[in-house]
């Protein structure tokens, strides 16, 4: 076995890796960014080198600065896990000139797969059905818009060096073409500097179904079974399982014989993905998949597959870089029950999935048989706009589908996760969705069920304000008895004030407060005092007294409670603490999270409509487009493309118009 590993990688991967190498005896070394001095990654390494300043530019994607710190550790090996450097034949090149053992495949494979078109173009050539369209060399908008006419609407342009589900548009009819390739071709040049397309048949009622391939340096390979992926959202992946429902063993077996075909024809090693389209339309046909790209890594998703194989996917990787032969054949695999899992994002499905960044107040996973929990990040840890903001993976597997959806259900709604907002309601819900248990579905299921699974603006949840109100009030009234003792003055607040709190016996106040940043009415409240103790409760007669909260989580600034999955954040209102600063007098269009200015479309005097395109901000691998809230003229233009701006920075003054 190889004596040592760098893992040019962070959070829940870099965890992993660690894990499994430790396991084999292995020493490890962690790189790490500024941001990252703290993680759980950096303490469970042997030894760890910082790399560089926060962005993954300056820091994980230094090639020449993480070689440095291998040669200068004596790492015999380097694991890139996913992302960032994996799939750069460069970085693969550079661990061989410098005899460091890259845990992947040799960097012309990786080159190969490494373009959709060129890869389209090789796997084609071995018999493998790839998705009709156009994966030629031409770009001109004109001949790509008569290739779209020739393929048939709805056709997808897709960045050809595209990843992560980026640089990726359906269009529906010609009319649209133009701008959605002019889109396409912005985000592909900004995300991979390189602004290429392929133009594709959209396949309809889409089922993404992948095969985990593995291959030794002996010419051995074999598939280890499909994942289905196909609930996704904007094209990335949302709940993983295997097997694929539905899933049958001719088909099986032509979708194994055709990755194992795909990866030879690249002299593949090590792990691999090759991800198919499935056409759904009449269920899973063997004539009916379609080639769409190979994935030259570990994926994501491995976790389902190490669930029903039994094997340590990360393992065989460290064997089969090391030089051995893999230690089965393809009779020798089966498939044992059924796995499923679920991506935890620190993101708001209330507020159109935008990431949600800040400090993780409380972090609680449930443990138990068939339950795994991959994460990266402790309570007390910070979700930073920097990276995916992926909080954990959590994967069940089960001996049915069925059980093992209910006990990932239950799995989420048994995780605490305080501070920032996350996707754990609407992925519990996903897993106990009707058409998603009963098999049908395909990679549109999300987008037409976001209301019925709770994406999108949702009421207060009055039941967890009230609790979260009465917490705050205890916490007042502990805090009043303090001082009284240590008789110091207080200063005057109304959360602080005398006829507010002083409350002995039973009696109603009106209480201000900020519920999830907005301001909220007053509500009322009672406390009672019985025997030197308090009780706060809302109503009397009690219209909650059979309700209940799942957790309440005190942060200095607030209370979070946790009901149903979903995170109420309570905090005292002071009218007197106004910020100034950020107070929106005439109409000023803000940045919506951490991001990067990529496009102002006006200009200072212009005369804008409401709902006018005005800006687009990218994060966190999204564009979002900011528009006019209302008519209006534009007063000022407060930041310049290409800037780094801050949740809430002023991005666009606007005059109102009467
Ligand atoms: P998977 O099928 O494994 O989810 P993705 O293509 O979605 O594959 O990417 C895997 C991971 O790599 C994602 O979680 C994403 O954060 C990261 N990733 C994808 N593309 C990029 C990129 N261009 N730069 C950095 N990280 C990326
Ligand atoms: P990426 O490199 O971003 O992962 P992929 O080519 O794997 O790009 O596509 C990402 C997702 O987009 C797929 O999982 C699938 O849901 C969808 N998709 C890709 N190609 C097609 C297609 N031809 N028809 C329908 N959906 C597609
Ligand atoms: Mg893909």
């Amino acid at each position: 076995m190889l004596e040592s590993v760098l893992i040019a990688n962070r959070g829940e991967i870099a965890c992993r890796i660690i894990r499994t190498a430790q396991r084999l005896g292995m020493r490890t070394v962690a790189v790490y960014s500024e941001a990252d001095a703290g993680a759980l990654f950096v303490q469970m390494a042997d030894e760890a080198h910082p790399i560089g300043p926060p962005p993954a530019r300056e820091s994980y994607l230094q090639i020449d600065r993480i070689i440095e710190v291998a040669k200068r550790t004596k790492a015999a090996s380097i694991h890139p896990g996913y992302g960032f450097l994996s799939e750069r034949a460069e970085f693969a090149e550079a661990c061989a000139k410098n005899g460091i053992v890259f845990v992947g495949p040799p960097a012309s494979a990786i080159k190969a797969m490494g373009l959709k078109d060129a890869a389209k173009a090789l796997v084609q050539q071995a018999q493998v059905p790839v998705v009709p369209g156009y994966h030629g060399s031409k770009q001109e908008p004109d001949f790509l818009r008569q290739k779209a006419y020739e393929i048939g609407y709805p056709v997808l342009i897709k960045a050809v060096a595209g990843g992560g589900g980026k640089g990726m548009r359906r269009v529906e009819k010609a009319a649209d073409f133009d701008a959605a390739l002019e889109s396409a071709q912005r985000e592909a040049q900004n995300s991979f500097g390189d602004p290429r397309v392929l133009v594709e048949k959209y396949i309809l009622s889409p089922r993404h179904i992948e095969i985990q391939v593995f291959a030794d340096g002996h010419g051995n390979v074999v598939h280890l079974f499909e994942r289905d992926c196909s609930l996704q959202r904007r094209h990335q992946k949302v709940i993983e399982e295997a097997p694929a429902p539905g899933m049958t063993p001719e088909m099986r077996q032509g979708m194994g014989q055709a990755a194992v075909e795909a990866a030879r024809a690249v002299g593949y090693v090590g792990a691999g993905t090759v991800e198919f389209i499935a056409d759904g339309r009449e269920g899973l046909r063997p004539d009916r998949f379609y080639f769409m790209e190979m994935n030259t890594r570990l994926q994501v998703e491995h976790p389902v597959t190490e669930a029903i194989t039994g094997l340590d996917l990360v393992e065989l990787q460290f064997r089969v870089a090391s030089g051995e032969k893999l230690p089965f054949s393809q009779d020798d695999l089966a498939i044992n029950g059924h796995a499923v899992e679920a991506r935890l994002y620190a993101e708001d499905p209330e507020k159109e999935f935008l990431p949600s960044t800040g400090k993780l107040w409380a972090l609680e996973f449930p443990e138990g048989e068939g339950i795994r929990i991959d994460t990266g990040v402790e309570a007390g840890a910070e979700v930073t706009p920097f990276y995916d903001p992926m909080i954990a993976k959590v994967i069940a597997h089960g001996a049915t589908r069925d059980e093992a959806l209910t006990m990932l259900a239950d799995a989420l709604g048994e995780t605490v996760v305080a501070g920032p907002r996350t996707n754990a309601a609407f992925l519990k819900k996903l897993c106990e969705a009707e058409g998603f248990r009963a098999g049908q579905f395909d990679t549109g299921f999300i987008d037409r069920n976001l209301e019925s699974l709770g994406a999108g603006p949702q009421p207060a949840d009055d039941v967890a304000v009230s609790f979260g109100a009465a917490a705050l009030i205890s916490r007042e009234i502990d805090r009043l008895r303090m001082s009284e003792l240590q008789k110091s003055d207080e200063p005057s607040s109304p959360w602080s004030a005398p006829d507010g709190f002083q409350l002995l016996g039973v009696r109603s106040v009106g209480v201000p407060l900020l519920v999830d940043g907005e301001r909220a009415e007053a509500r009322e409240v009672f406390s009672t005092e019985h025997q030197g103790a308090s009780t706060v409760a809302f109503g009397s007669s009690d219209p909650w007294a059979d309700e209940q909260v799942d957790r309440e989580i005190d942060a200095p600034h607030g209370v979070y409670v946790l009901r149903n999955g979903r995170q109420t954040l309570v905090q005292p209102y002071d009218p007197f603490d106004v910020d100034l600063e950020h107070m929106d007098e005439g109409g000023s269009v803000k940045a919506p999270m951490h991001g990067k200015l990529i496009a102002v479309f006006v200009l200072p005097g212009e005369r804008v409509e409401k709902g006018q395109r005005l800006a687009i901000v990218e994060a966190m691998k999204m564009e979002h487009v900011l528009v006019a809230p209302s008519n209006a003229e534009i007063a000022e233009i407060a930041a310049e493309p290409g800037a780094q701006v801050a949740e809430g920075a002023r991005l666009i003054v606007l005059k109102t118009e009467e």
